[in-house]
């Protein structure tokens, strides 16, 4: 079994060399791959670090390759690199520009691969499959290069996915890690949870990201973590606005913006109609319900008395309406 997954990193890691090489040394890969990388304001060292690939557009150029250079079909389609069906191999990553997904100690697990432009056809991201190296509710894309930053900082940024992830480390930002598309999980959380106890989710700006946002918030708090939320302008995300910004004008960005979660659910409510009273005690109820995700008694009373204040209530209801909602959960 040990043996196994051995053999599944192997042929991960001849696929990420494999990949990079054709970005780098393939006519296809440079005109293709390359400038894509670089429209999209990547450095020739952000690229190498990394280490970012190129899938060719043919259909079977890496099963040939790495079957030629001894890996068994076994292993290649079990890590779903190559997808066999009715005798005939074909390469999962075609015409896709590649990111590597990197375990905490650095080995190759799994793959994204990008299709070129915007072609509404193809999804545009794919993914490596479940397998026994790589599963998906257990990994956080750039952990790898952000572990030390993590700590230092004592915080972690939470972006929707893998170019918010490299921009922001281009950029100076480099305690940065995503969940990559999926739904975040307690598993990623307790990752980041061995390095800090402060998250700061930065999602897209679009109602997406927000939803994403909020839902993340909860589970957050559930593992005992501090969570702030920073939103971008409506079609922006952390790629694109770090792109177009320098790190001072981020940082400012920043540290303007994160809110803690009373204050985002709060002004999400702002923004949706600010007279209302339904819709404010919805909203009230609804940031009493995530301070009873946090399992210490002291922070539960500071963030009631934070409610009561923003939401110019009285701290008796909030406490009375978070002891019903405990009353319910046992
Ligand atoms: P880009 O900037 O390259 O267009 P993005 O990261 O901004 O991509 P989003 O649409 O914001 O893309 O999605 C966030 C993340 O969700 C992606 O990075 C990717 O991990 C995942 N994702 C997006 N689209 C798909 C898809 N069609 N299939 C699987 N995962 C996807
Ligand atoms: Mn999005
Ligand atoms: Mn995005
Ligand atoms: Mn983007």
């Amino acid at each position: 079994k040990a043996d196994a997954r051995e053999s599944l990193y192997l042929v991960s890691e001849y696929a990420n060399t494999y990949f990079q090489k054709i970005l780098h040394k393939t006519d296809q890969g440079q005109a293709i791959g390359l400038s894509y990388f670089k429209e999209r304001g990547f450095t020739e060292e952000t690229i190498k670090k990394f280490q970012l690939g190129y899938a060719l557009d043919e259909w079977q150029a890496f099963t040939d390759d790495a079957l030629k250079n001894g890996y068994s079909i076994e292993f290649l389609e079990k890590t779903g690199l190559t997808i066999v069906k009715e005798e005939k191999r074909f390469d999962r990553f075609k015409g896709r520009v590649m990111f590597p997904i990197h375990s905490m100690s650095g080995r190759i697990l799994g793959f994204g691969g990008r299709i070129l432009g915007n072609d509404k056809k193809a999804a545009k991201y794919l993914n490596s499959p479940e397998s026994d190296i790589y599963h998906k509710s257990k990994i956080l894309y750039g952990l790898y290069f952000a572990k030390q930053a993590i700590a230092k900082e004592d915080n972690c940024y939470l972006v929707e996915g893998y170019t918010d992830v490299i921009q922001f480390y281009q950029t100076g930002i480099t305690n940065v890690v995503s969940s990559s598309g999926t739904a975040l999980t307690p598993e990623q959380i307790r990752l980041i949870n061995r390095l800090t106890n402060n998250i700061t989710v930065l999602f897209d700006g679009d109602a997406a990201g927000i939803r994403a946002s909020i839902r993340g918030i909860d589970l957050i708090l559930e593992q005992g973590m501090n969570v702030k939320v920073c939103t971008f302008p409506d079609g922006e995300d952390p790629d694109s606005f770090a792109k177009s910004n320098t790190l001072e004008e981020i940082s400012n960005y920043l540290s303007e913006n994160a809110k803690d979660f009373i204050q985002f659910k709060a002004s999400l409510l702002v923004k949706e109609s600010d007279n209302d009273p339904i819709k404010k005690a919805e909203t009230i109820r609804e940031i009493v319900n995530s301070i009873s995700k946090i399992p210490d008694q002291i922070k539960r009373e500071v963030y009631i008395q934070e409610c009561a204040r923003i939401m110019d209530i009285s701290e008796e209801v909030l406490f009375s309406t978070l002891a019903q909602i405990h009353k319910k959960d046992v």
